[in-house]
């Protein structure tokens, strides 16, 4: 299934969640229904490193329903990490980062090669 979208609330919640985990990092595996991200479950561990890609590539379940990941960039940087990528590869095709101020606008979705994926945000 393409996913064209995500949802509104989806977004801001994943965005709070940023900011409540602030200095750290969270990590979330998104899921889909009909093109829309609606859903994510939170990955155990904090943060994104060769160590927790590994980590999701071993535990994923086969689930034809997830879209990608979410993870923060408490540094503020949205753009993903040499790291990011090699765990971009390893689950779905869109990649969510937020980062520091967590504001409405502080996010990106990119594929896993780091181009720029186009997300619709969805009321
Ligand atoms: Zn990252």
């Amino acid at each position: 299934m393409a996913v064209h979208g995500i949802r509104e609330d989806l977004l801001l919640t994943l965005l709070a969640l940023g900011k409540s985990q602030h200095p750290n990092e969270f990590i979330a595996i998104l899921r889909e229904e009909g093109g829309i991200i609606e859903a994510f479950d939170l990955a155990p561990g904090t943060q994104v490193n060769e160590c927790s890609a590994s980590f999701f590539h071993d535990m994923m379940p086969l689930d034809t329903h997830v879209a990608g990941s979410a993870h923060s960039h408490p540094n503020g940087v949205l753009l993903p990490s040499d790291a990011d990528l090699r765990f971009f590869g390893s689950v779905g095709r869109y990649h969510i980062i937020v980062g520091s101020p967590y504001t409405t606008d502080a996010w990106r979705c990119f594929f896993p090669d780091g181009s720029p994926a186009g997300l619709e945000v969805v009321p």
